[in-house]
């Protein structure tokens, strides 16, 4: 028997969740056992631990998006008993039971190798929205980042807090969009060189075109924020569009893509092949710092989710929370 984070779906729709006692016999199919170390909170599993938003396809349900553990026993030849690894995307704590748990089954094709550099905690310091950091930060330098501050929105979240410190690691001036100014210091700490008041981008204007202001954005916002910023990119610069913490309208004008080339470039975490996968890690384990990665946890056991899973959906998560499933 191991430890769970279960949620329910009663008679009249309503869900709860609550940490039980599960047997092995009640895990998914899969080619690997993995004995889960860490899990982490991220906005879908906001979603998966309170009414599903339609992304859980059965109750009883297990969340968790993204975790890294060692594995238990393998019927894959890539993959043996010891192994670390480390699990993101293919909607794994969707539609698959997840990480908030002590034991997960998955397919191997869904698990990378830890990379060397990396424990299994500090993986999933990263995690989901880490490692989603890191593949927009990949695109932009794929199309050029241009000369001028990168901006990054929705910084003092997940996305925006690992997109930073990477950012700011590999020389560039970061201008971290914040709708939580007592959050500067913090921002400051990761590599920021300068803070915009989220309500600067926020208040919609009727101008297609701004100043060409900023070289680069990983965008964790969306909505009226990405449709401003759009037209305050410099010529020829890219959008890593990432998120819609801000909403998923996007009221812009197809001006900016053509007046001033700009790219916007969607980035989807889930159903990244193997070799993107890897070569993600790799670049996480060589260029985020490790005592700035230390600075955006927020640690927490697997009896904190349903609180967390509210806060996370309000914005009210500050950097990265790491969930230790053993805890
Ligand atoms: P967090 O909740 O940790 O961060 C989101 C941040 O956005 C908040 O901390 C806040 O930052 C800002 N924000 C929240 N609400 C608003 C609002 N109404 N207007 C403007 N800014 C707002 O979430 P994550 O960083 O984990 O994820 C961010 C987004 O990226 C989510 O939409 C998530 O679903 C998506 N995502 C997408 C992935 C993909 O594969 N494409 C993978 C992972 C996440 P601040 O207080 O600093 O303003």
């Amino acid at each position: 028997m191991f430890n769970a984070l279960v949620v329910e779906k009663d008679g009249d729709g309503k869900t709860s969740a609550s940490v039980q006692q599960i047997g092995e016999d009640r895990l998914p199919d899969g080619d690997v056992t993995v004995a889960v170390e860490y899990s982490t909170v991220n906005y879908k599993d906001g979603l998966c631990i309170g009414p599903g938003g339609g992304l859980v396809r059965n109750y009883p349900h297990v969340p968790g998006i993204d975790f890294a553990g060692t594995v238990e026993s393998s019927d894959d030849t890539r993959y043996k008993a010891g192994d670390k690894v480390v699990l993101t995307g293919w909607r794994v704590g969707e539609a698959h039971w997840g990480g908030y748990s002590q034991k997960a089954r998955v397919k191997a094709d869904w698990l990378v190798p830890l990379p060397d550099g990396l424990d299994t905690r500090q993986a999933m310091a990263v995690g989901t929205a880490g490692f989603t950091a890191m593949l927009a930060v990949m695109a932009l330098e794929d199309h050029g980042i241009k000369d001028g501050p990168v901006l990054v929105t929705g910084a003092a979240g997940g996305v925006g807090s690992v997109a930073t410190a990477i950012l700011g690691n590999l020389g560039h001036d970061v201008a971290a969009v914040t709708g939580r100014p007592d959050t500067a210091d913090y921002l400051k700490s990761l590599g920021a060189t300068q803070i915009v008041a989220r309500e600067d981008l926020n208040e919609t204007t009727k101008r297609p075109l701004e100043a060409e202001t900023w070289g680069g954005c990983v965008d964790a916002v969306g909505g009226e924020m990405l449709a401003r910023l759009l037209g305050q990119m410099k010529y020829g610069a890219s959008v890593s569009a990432v998120g819609l913490a801000g909403g998923a309208a996007l009221p812009a004008t197809v001006i900016p893509f053509l007046l001033r080339g700009v790219n916007l470039l969607g980035i989807d975490s889930v159903m990244q092949p193997y070799d993107n996968r890897l070569r993600a890690w790799q670049r996480i384990a060589k260029d985020l710092p490790m005592d700035k990665l230390e600075a955006m946890i927020q640690p927490a056991v697997l009896s904190d989710l349903p609180a967390l899973g509210k806060d996370i959906l309000k914005g009210q998560v500050k950097g990265r929370v790491v969930v230790d499933v053993n805890g």
